[in-house]
């Protein structure tokens, strides 16, 4: 595409805002209009779940940009509105108030909704989900004299929130179906270790049990019951128990879709005139040996975002950044580079007794992810391990004398 031409992206998320600040950054002087179904500017949704809900950051902070950027980049927002058809024939987007945007290029970043608990009780008073800052705003509301709290899921919503919870003397429950927390994206030391550090803050955990029904009086949630015969008592229920990709209206448009949108090794959808990126997008990922994945991370959605700004400007590159993210959990600051899942061997980079290590993960000899808690150092330093495909042998890795820098050092030198 040329310097001009008319991009429209769908979703005011990060992904979104992204594509739209990389574009102008990259020349595009076209006209270029981001369509958000939330009432709110782009925002940061990682400290929903962290310093907002503990009462440390206001929404003002959380803005990506102040209102006049998007002027002063001639970027139209256009909030509040859903996209609700696309007209690929004709190439344009129907919004939900029948309006009609015309495009050349289309940018799908929908993102993800948060997965609902599909049992009896789950539409009671006080039985919540956090995805959006209208989502924390509520939560936040009813905290305020909140004794018992009972969370379903032990991901990273389910964990950071319960730690923001506990740090408040609120008692907290959380229900994993899983046998152990974290079990999707992190390896069993890792996940061994935050289980014993949110037990030791005084956080319950009932896992390989799942929410069966969720009781109320009054039509207000008074306990949850679980698979495993137990009636956990709660004021409050967060459900935290993954999401469901955006891909509807993709798929409504007879694009081609398998858990997310599928796009190629550019992000390019089976139509060349749309992209998909960010947490709807399903991509060959060079770090999961080319198969179909989708990463739920801040991370993945600027950089793909930039992948896509950086085609429509004429500097067209396969998408190949590196996935890493991080989880702050209380104290404890996980951060996890490259995708550690599966892998066949890991080995542990200091002492887990001490608060702080790493995880080094390998499947078929290559080191494919390492989880740091605590060690800020070793995260950045795998960060180029991963990309670069470094060679380092597990028992290197495990030894804390082997000097993981000089190794990074020397590879760059060469
Ligand atoms: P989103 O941010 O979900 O944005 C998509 C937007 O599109 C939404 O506003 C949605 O309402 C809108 N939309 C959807 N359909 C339509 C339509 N038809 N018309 C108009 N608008 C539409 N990641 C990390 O890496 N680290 C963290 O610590 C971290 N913490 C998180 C904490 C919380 C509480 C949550 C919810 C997420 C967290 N994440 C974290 C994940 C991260 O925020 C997401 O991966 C990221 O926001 C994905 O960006 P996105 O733009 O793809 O999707
Ligand atoms: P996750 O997928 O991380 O975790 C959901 C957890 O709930 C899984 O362990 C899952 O187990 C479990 N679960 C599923 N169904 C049930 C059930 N019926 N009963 C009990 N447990 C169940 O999703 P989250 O909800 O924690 O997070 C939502 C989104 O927000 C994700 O996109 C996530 O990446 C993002 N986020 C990211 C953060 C970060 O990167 N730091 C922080 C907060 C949110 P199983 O896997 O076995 O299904």
């Amino acid at each position: 595409m040329s310097a001009g031409g008319t991009i429209v992206v769908v979703g005011a998320g990060q992904a979104g805002f992204q594509a739209a600040a990389s574009l102008r950054e990259a020349g595009f002087d076209g006209s270029l209009t981001i369509v958000g179904d939330e009432p709110v500017a782009p925002y940061q949704r990682p400290p929903l779940s962290k310093a907002y809900l503990a009462g440390k950051a206001t929404a003002g902070t959380l803005a990506l940009r102040p209102a006049s950027f998007y002027a002063d980049h001639r970027i139209a927002l256009r909030l509040g509105t859903r996209a609700a058809a696309l007209d690929r024939a004709g190439r344009q987007v129907a919004l939900a108030s029948g309006e009609r945007l015309a495009y050349d290029h289309l940018i799908l970043a929908t993102g993800a909704r948060n997965r609902p608990l599909p049992v009896p009780g789950a539409d009671l008073a006080g039985v919540l989900q956090l995805r959006t800052l209208a989502d924390a705003d509520s939560i936040q509301a009813r905290l305020a004299g909140v004794e018992t709290v009972v969370v379903v899921g032990a991901g990273f919503i389910g964990l950071e929130f319960a730690a923001v919870a506990a740090a408040r003397a609120i008692a907290v429950t959380v229900v994993e179906a899983a046998g152990s927390v974290m079990s999707r994206a992190v390896s069993q030391a890792t996940s061994a270790f935050f289980r014993q550090a949110h037990e030791a803050a005084g956080i319950r955990f009932v896992l390989g049990a799942s929410a069966e029904r969720i009781a109320g009086a009054d039509g207000r949630v008074t306990a949850v019951e679980t698979t495993d015969g137990r009636s956990l008592p709660a004021d409050l229920v967060l459900v935290g128990i993954g999401v469901v990709p955006n891909a509807d209206l993709a798929a409504e448009a007879g694009l081609a879709v398998a858990d997310g949108i599928l796009v190629d090794h550019t992000l390019l959808t089976s139509d060349p005139a749309v992209s998909a990126i960010g947490d709807c997008a399903v991509f060959p990922s060079p770090f999961a040996g080319r198969a179909p994945t989708r990463i739920e991370s801040v991370q993945n959605a600027v950089d793909q975002a930039r992948c896509v700004a950086a085609r429509l400007t004429g500097r067209a590159a396969p998408y190949a950044a590196l996935p890493w993210f991080w989880s702050d959990q209380g104290r404890l600051k996980l951060q996890i580079a490259g995708l550690a899942r599966p892998h066949d061997r890991a080995v542990t980079r200091g002492d887990p007794a001490t608060g702080a290590f790493s995880v080094f993960c390998y499947r078929h000899g290559h080191l494919v992810g390492v989880e740091s808690v605590n060690r800020p150092a070793d995260h950045m330093i795998a960060r180029r391990l991963i990309a670069e495909r470094l060679p380092l042998a597990p028992e290197q890795a495990a030894d804390p004398a082997f000097d993981l820098r000089a190794l990074v050092r020397a590879a760059a030198a060469a």
